[in-house]
């Protein structure tokens, strides 16, 4: 097999010949394609490999910064600022890694970098075409993952579904890499749907057999059909999936909807997927995999525990995608602290008109997380002040510490005109205003104050308790900062600030001296919080709200039992 120069001497020189697996959907969208990638990223990283997992996105936009969260969901944060696809955060949480840049490309990102090639008179008067010009540039990007992450095996995640338009020229990429780098050294794995028809309670494989065909036509074959189903696949439908779809009968996995998210890696484990793409890819384990700490937390959370009601105060709550690592962040937590979070989705637009706030009294605990725009914005402020003045625990993230600081405001001066630039920019008390820097910036993509940052803990604080260390990194994605004005009179009534940029400058994070817990902090923690490893001020949220209900955390006494042992001993 003849390969390109550029992988003889990088890659194989540098790494040993990196192996690249390769993830489309076919039948519908959300079959959960982001969830097994970042599964089957676990199986690999149980074997001693360090796999770095690259979501191409074929929408036009160069990243989903600028897009409306009902649009998309969440915007994942990365360490170096990248505003990402949400599936960036499943990949993080599943293989406990920090990804890249290079790990989420669109189709808006490839056209810019070629136009701007060709504008540049890079092409020396050739015609640019999608092949090979735009393919080019996508497997380039491919590439730029082991070289960036020093990853292994790269799992490559096309969104969309097979047979979309946008998604054609990203196919013909992945087909061409394997011409490139040979079929020991790349995997395709199609993740279908097979539908169950209620009136003869049957699961049904057609749809999964014309969506491999539609991809053959492409020239791609898969390898391993992953075939997601509501009810149990049994034998014969996997043999019949093999026999039409023409794989491996141990290449076909049934993924059955998991209750628990977490429990997916464990179900691929049991189908023999981990071993199956190991043979075939002639890679011995660099490790025997341990699943024992991962079962014990499948297990720990399926034993229940005593109930906590967190109200999470939101603008897009009618799609809980949006708040995805918080709603993931605040699971972590209880998990740790013992307790069983039910979030209440509160629209903080309802709670201006006096709807909700039954559900909002109920809480044990209340979260307002990060947001933009006005809308909903003095349901938000109600919320904080209900926090306050009736000591419930509280956790403000980005706009949620914004919203804790305005109604602060409000309560020190007297005067409902206190505000943030954002939502009045006439407002006489500015106590959250644009950063400097951040005056005469027109353009809205990738301009915000973005990724990680460093802060400097104040001690004696409930932050620090929360933390146990004086230093920490947080991710970042905002414009407007609390104004250094206010801190002087909002100190002397009882406001802290706990948290503060290494030359003092910018107020990371605020607390009360007054409260059980009344945190909000100008950064996300959510996006570093991990199932094994809870974010600090999440945890110290949860057992704020834990005391508050009157449930007492005392871990000994719900000891988790041995786990149930979910995977068989051998294969
Ligand atoms: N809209 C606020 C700002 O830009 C908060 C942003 C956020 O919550 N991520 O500063």
């Amino acid at each position: 097999m003849a390969l390109p120069t550029d992988f003889i001497g990088c890659e194989v020189r540098r790494f040993g010949m990196t192996k690249y697996l390769f993830l489309t959907g076919g039948v519908v969208s959300s079959v959960g394609k982001g969830v097994a990638a970042a599964a089957i990223g676990k199986l690999l990283k149980e074997r001693g490999f360090n796999p770095s997992i690259q979501k191409l996105d074929p929408y036009i936009n160069v990243d989903p910064g600028t897009m409306s969260p009902y649009q998309h969901g969440e915007v994942y944060v990365l360490d170096d600022g990248a505003e990402t696809d949400l599936d960036l955060g499943h990949y993080e949480r599943f293989i406990d890694t920090s990804l890249s840049q290079v790990c989420n490309v669109t189709t808006g990102q490839i056209y810019s970098h070629v136009i701007a090639q060709e504008r540049h008179g890079d092409f020396l008067g050739g015609t640019i075409q999608v092949i090979p010009h735009i393919t080019n540039e996508i497997k380039r990007r491919i590439r730029m993952v082991p070289r960036d992450t020093k990853a292994d095996i790269v799992l490559v995640e096309i969104g969309g579904t097979v047979g979309d338009i946008e998604s054609l020229p990203f196919l013909e990429a992945l087909r061409q890499m394997r011409s490139d780098l040979g079929r020991e050294n790349t995997l395709y794995i199609h993740v279908t749907w097979l539908p169950f028809i209620g009136a003869t309670g049957e699961i049904k494989t057609k749809p999964t057999q014309h969506s491999v065909r539609e991809l053959r036509s492409i020239g791609i074959s898969p390898d391993v059909i992953i075939a997601r189903s509501d009810h149990p696949v049994g034998e014969e439908l996997r043999e019949k999936i093999a026999l039409f779809c023409d794989v491996d009968r141990r290449a076909v996995i049934p993924l059955t909807t998991a209750s628990l998210l977490y429990e997916v890696p464990l179900l691929l484990e049991r189908e023999g997927l981990g071993d199956f793409i190991l043979d075939r890819l002639s890679l011995v384990p660099k490790e025997k995999p341990n699943w024992s700490a991962w079962e014990a937390l499948v297990a720990a959370e399926r034993i229940k525990r005593p109930k906590v009601r967190i109200a999470l105060v939101g603008k897009y709550v009618e799609l809980q995608d949006a708040y995805m690592s918080v709603r993931e962040a605040v699971r972590h937590a209880a998990l740790e602290v013992g307790v069983e979070a039910e979030i209440l989705w509160l629209h903080s637009a309802e709670l201006e008109k006096g709807r909700g706030w039954d559900e909002l009294k109920s809480s044990d605990g209340i979260i307002v997380p990060g947001g933009f725009g006005s809308r909903g914005i003095e349901g938000k402020i109600a919320a904080a002040r209900y926090a306050r003045e009736n000591k419930i625990p509280y956790l403000g993230l980005c706009l949620g510490m914004q919203v804790m600081v305005i109604e602060f405001g409000r309560h020190v001066f007297g005067s409902e005109d206190v505000n943030s630039t954002e939502f009045n920019r006439n407002t006489p008390h500015p106590v959250i205003d644009l950063l400097p820097e951040q005056r005469g910036v027109d353009d809205m993509g990738g301009t915000m104050r973005l990724g990680l940052y460093p802060c400097q803990i104040v001690q004696n604080t409930k932050v620090s308790q929360a933390y146990e260390k004086n230093f920490v990194q947080e991710r970042h994605r905002h414009r407007f900062e609390f104004n250094n004005t206010y801190r002087e009179i909002f100190g002397e009534h009882g406001m802290l600030f706990s948290g503060l940029s290494p030359d003092n400058r910018l107020v990371e994070i605020a607390e009360f001296k007054d409260h059980p817990f009344m945190v909000g902090s100008q950064f996300h923690p959510e996006f570093l919080s991990r199932p094994s490893r809870p974010h600090p001020l999440f945890k110290s949220f949860m057992e704020a709200t834990a005391e508050h209900s009157g449930v007492r955390s005392d871990k000994s006494t719900e000891k988790v039992d041995a786990p149930g042992n979910l995977i068989p001993d051998s294969k």
